[in-house]
């Protein structure tokens, strides 16, 4: 069999030298391949199965960063600041505000704890400053470490609304929002739009293997937490097989019931940051089609392959959404099919489509009013009850169009998944489509897979 095949460029995962690649097609499967003069072949199923990887292309116009902080003298991907190369500006800005952190998970993109001390408040003020110059209008994500280590967190969040951003988030284990309800409430007081929750299953043995210790009461008491002060939470399952990829079902189901606290869950398939001698196989990974499959499989149809869409915003091949709204009586229909015929669509421009997913995000994702009293938490909580009725389990109740309208504004609930690519998975065309970017201690902004990328000894190609 002949197989079809494209290039683009990688780079090698033990000297992190610049090669050519190439995406090679095999039936329904796309590997990426690449050999290093001095470290051989390197290969790995990045797309598995349908929808194909042809139909999910969106090719898009480009739209250059605002600011451009390198002239980019080494090429991609080695003096990122942005580039002018770039081809999309920022629609979420991460700012690390500690490295400090509450747990020691054997998976940990940001390889915390670390020694480093944390960023001054006044650091910090900068950091926004930079953030709205290369960012502008983009939303911010506080991430870590464990942001929520910082006493002065409700400080900086409320900094961060006063020089102008609207919707600020963090990126968070929940540990602390669980136990400390005067906390949370500094931070919705100060402005917070949004939790980030890492919430890897609804089993136990899930967090022993992946965290190292057993978190889902934990998890739980934090979404109770953000509930009481209608600050949205997000579901972030880290996606490993044969760990927690049964659960997906599962994940999705107590999601529901966690409507409205609750806006979506976004799945993460694990990414191979940090020292990994050898090159993971196939089985180490979820692709994003098996991940919508399972989606499908496991919700028993309740959510279709069908329902979701690529990203208008970063490249196709990084990412999944789609929204749905949860009815009274519980029924979930979609708010949107997404045909897969990109016959007839034109190339969207890149800046149209940030523009859009800064919004869409900031709305989907942030707080709704009196989510504690309609999410019924002290019943359903996942923690206490098992509960095995499948995702559809509910009846349609009869609305009218304010019914409807007023529904809308408080229980849509998104479901999505974002592929990062780590030194065997990374490909130089997709990297520079990026718009989720980390700012470096020194104001430059770096797409989040090329600041956390490492070599398989561990050495970051940005990190410090
Ligand atoms: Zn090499």
């Amino acid at each position: 069999m002949t197989a079809n095949r494209t290039r683009t460029e990688s780079l090698c995962p033990v000297c992190l030298k610049r090669l050519p690649a190439q995406r090679i097609f095999i039936g329904d499967d796309v590997h990426l391949v690449k050999t290093c003069a001095q470290h051989g072949e390197f290969r790995s199923r990045i797309w598995r199965g349908m929808p194909s990887f042809d139909q999910w292309q969106r090719p898009k116009t480009p739209a250059g960063p605002p600011v451009v902080s390198s002239q980019g003298e080494k090429g991609c991907p080695f003096d990122c600041g942005l580039c002018p190369d770039h081809r999309q500006r920022s629609c979420t800005v991460i700012i690390e505000i500690t490295q400090r952190c509450n747990l020691d998970c054997p998976v940990c993109y940001a390889s915390a704890p670390s020694q480093r001390p944390d960023p001054s408040v006044d650091v910090i003020a900068e950091l926004f400053r930079r953030a709205h110059d290369g960012g502008q209008g983009c939303n911010i994500q506080l991430s870590g470490g464990e942001p929520t280590l910082r006493d002065d967190l409700p400080a900086i969040v409320a900094l961060g609304r006063e020089l102008g951003f609207d919707f600020i988030q963090v990126n968070t284990n929940g540990l602390r929002l669980g136990r400390d309800r005067a906390f949370v409430k500094a931070l919705k007081q100060a402005g917070l739009a949004s939790v980030f929750l890492q919430f890897d299953g609804t089993e136990d043995d899930i967090y022993q293997y992946l965290r190292g210790r057993p978190l889902l009461q934990a998890k739980c008491a934090a979404i109770e937490a953000c509930a009481e002060q209608d600050i949205g939470v997000v579901l972030v399952p880290t996606l490993v097989p044969g760990v927690n990829t049964h659960d997906i079902g599962a994940i999705l189901k107590a999601a529901l019931d966690w409507v409205p606290v609750v806006r979506g869950v976004h799945f993460q398939p694990v990414s191979y940051f940090g020292r990994y001698p050898v090159t993971p196989d196939a089985a180490a990974r979820i692709t994003l089609p098996e991940v919508m499959r399972a989606i499908e499989d496991q919700s028993g149809g309740l959510f279709q392959t069908t329902h979701f869409g690529p990203p208008g915003c970063e490249n196709a091949l990084c990412s999944f959404h789609g929204r749905f709204l949860q009815l009274p009586g519980g029924q979930v229909i979609p708010m949107k099919s997404s045909p897969l015929d990109t016959c007839c669509v034109p190339p969207l421009k890149a800046h149209a489509g940030a523009t859009r997913a800064i919004s869409a995000v900031a709305r989907q994702w942030a707080g709704r009013k009196n989510t504690a009293a309609e999410t019924g938490l002290s019943g359903d909580c996942a923690c206490r009850t098992k509960k095995k009725a499948p995702c559809n389990a509910g009846t349609l109740v009869p609305m009218d169009l304010d019914a409807f309208i007023d529904r809308a504004r408080t229980h849509t609930f998104s479901i999505s998944a974002m592929a990062f690519q780590d030194a065997w998975t990374v490909a130089l065309d997709r990297v520079r489509d990026c718009c989720i970017h980390v700012m470096a201690p020194d104001g430059r902004l770096i797409p989040f897979c090329l600041y956390n990328l490492t070599a398989i000894d561990g050495r970051g190609l940005y990190r410090p």
